[in-house]
């Protein structure tokens, strides 16, 4: 209960919390949203851009390889008369190579498969007779071919373009052909290279064996790749883009075209962490970006939450110190500016003018006695103690009615209280607005007599005694009272002493007969001419 009353959190915490929360979920759902769309953008435009270079490279390597095989057509139409001249064949070899500046060497096969000329002739493989099977595959295809990648007999790595000679009457002279080192330095590699992006991205180059022709990592040149999904996709002639891991498992988002002329596949890839690196930057910015708008608007909602929670914590500390006296004050002027905390303050207003009024009533009842109407002996004893703490003076007058108890015994108990109502009556119309009137017991009364000399009270007690005497009481007739006065001047003497003395003069009044007002004897020694 204790923990009930005395919660850790209040509304202006709770609405806080709840709409930094929500204020935190909503950014946090805006940025992950924009993020999710940007990335998918992103890697959709990367992946696009991929197969767009990858398209635009194997355009390029077509052209290259269509011009070089140009070149080589036209020197075969020189050889075609010159194949037993070993100057023209040394001479345009020479040409070849160092004018177009496509081949890394160039050599002239005869119909045998002997290398005839080569330049550079520092290869010294002039006279060699070619045997393996990729270095024949010109002299079988006897038509304008590019060769599978193999190791020449001078031991280089190299693909060759070549072109056949046929003599003036069509017969098979041999070929000439163009090399590329595809580990060393080469056209391809210009051509290509020369492109590649800064931001990660790489390209490469498949024959149609999956065998890598050209690669960033001169190392993997020759490597055979068997398990690229790219790579399988564009030796069967498409083109597109794809999203694959690479030899490392590192994700890529990869484009690819095949080069028409060739049967070879060109894939341009990026790694995606690369792309998305960017985004993480600009989200970051996004985020820091929002700081300032976001810190304005947490700001903004706590002096809100403040100013919503400040008339309902206002009215709870209120009614939390209900003891106060001013506490209904404090609360009508709380300003509740909205409809729970106008009506909640309303609420508690009446509650508390309904609970002070039935206090107070509780207060009178407590203090009056019912049959009468006068005070009881517990409000005698309050005005006693109010008449003692305001030094008071006061007279009083002890009232007793005479022979009751024949009333009680001949008219019975009820005709008793009828007649004790009816003297509380009369003691009321008789007296005056600061009168104090008590039932003290039984058929006995006290009045106080405020600011009132034993002479006046004296007549006072008197006036009533006569009008009691003379009242015809229903059933019972005429009845009596007798009355003993003290008086208290408000100092020295003790109230309960000056009670006694009432008390003792109301003796004294029974003694004398009854139907008498007597003042003590105590007034009477000070005051003799009362008596
Ligand atoms: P005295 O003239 O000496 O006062 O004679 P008394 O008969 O009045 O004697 P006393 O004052 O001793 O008796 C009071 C009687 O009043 C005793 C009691 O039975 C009766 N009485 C006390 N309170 C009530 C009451 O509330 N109602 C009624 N009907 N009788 C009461
Ligand atoms: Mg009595
Ligand atoms: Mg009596």
């Amino acid at each position: 209960m204790a923990s009930l009353l005395n919660p850790k959190v209040d509304l202006r915490k709770l609405i806080l919390l709840l709409t930094v929360a929500s204020v935190l979920i909503t950014l946090s759902n805006a940025l992950y949203s924009i993020y999710k769309v940007q990335r998918d953008l992103l890697l959709e435009k990367t992946l696009n851009a991929n197969q767009v270079y990858a398209a635009k490279m194997a355009e390029t390597t077509d052209i290259f390889i269509e011009a070089a095989q140009e070149q080589l057509e036209y020197s075969a139409g020189i050889l075609s008369q010159a194949m037993r001249d070993d100057a023209v064949l040394m001479s345009e070899a020479d040409r070849l190579r160092r004018q177009t500046q496509t081949f890394n060497s160039v050599y002239i096969v005869n119909a045998q498969g002997v290398i005839v000329a080569v330049s550079p002739e520092t290869l010294e493989v002039k006279g060699a007779q070619l045997s393996s099977e990729n270095s024949l595959q010109p002299l079988q295809a006897q038509r304008p071919i590019v060769t599978d990648p193999y190791i020449s007999l001078a031991g280089n790595y190299l693909i060759s373009i070549s072109n056949p000679i046929f003599s003036a009457q069509g017969e098979y002279l041999g070929y000439v052909a163009g090399t590329i080192y595809l580990e060393k330095q080469n056209i391809i590699a210009s051509i290509l290279g020369k492109h590649s992006y800064q931001d990660g991205s790489y390209l490469y180059v498949v024959d149609r064996t999956k065998t890598l022709i050209h690669h960033p990592e001169k190392a993997r040149i020759g490597m055979v790749i068997t398990d690229n999904a790219a790579i399988n996709t564009v030796l069967t002639g498409e083109k597109g883009a794809k999203d694959i891991k690479n030899h490392l498992g590192i994700d890529m988002s990869a484009g690819f075209a095949p080069v028409e002329s060739t049967g070879w596949g060109i894939v341009a890839q990026r790694p995606k962490a690369a792309t998305l690196s960017e985004l993480d930057a600009q989200m970051a910015d996004v985020f820091v970006k929002t700081i300032p708008i976001g810190l304005v608007t947490l700001l903004g909602i706590w002096i809100s939450s403040i100013f919503i929670s400040k008339p309902l914590w206002q009215l709870a500390s209120g009614v939390r110190s209900m003891e106060r006296a001013d506490t209904v004050e404090h609360i009508r002027q709380i300003s509740s500016w909205y409809f729970e905390a106008a009506h909640l303050k309303a609420a508690i207003t009446r509650g508390f003018g309904l609970m002070s009024r039935k206090i107070n009533q509780l207060d009178v009842d407590s203090h009056t006695d019912s049959m009468t109407g006068l005070l009881n002996r517990r409000g005698m004893l309050k005005a006693l103690d109010a008449l003692g703490e305001k030094q008071q003076p006061f007279s009083v007058l002890a009232l007793d009615i005479d022979f009751f108890k024949q009333v009680n015994d001949s008219h019975g108990h009820d005709v008793g209280d009828e007649v004790i109502t009816i003297v509380a009556s009369l003691m009321q119309e008789q007296a005056r607005r600061d009168d104090i009137l008590c039932r003290s017991g039984g058929e006995e009364f006290l009045i106080f007599l405020t600011d009132t000399s034993p002479e006046t009270a004296y007549e006072v007690a008197e006036r009533l005694r006569q009008v009691v005497e003379l009242c015809e009481i229903p059933i019972v007739g005429q009845i009596t009272i007798s009355v003993g006065i003290a008086h208290w001047s408000g100092r020295d003497a003790n109230i309960n002493v000056v009670m006694k003395q009432a008390d003792n003069a109301l003796y004294e009044a029974k003694a004398n007969g009854r139907n008498r007002t007597e003042i003590c004897a105590e007034l009477l020694c000070a005051v003799p001419e009362l008596s």
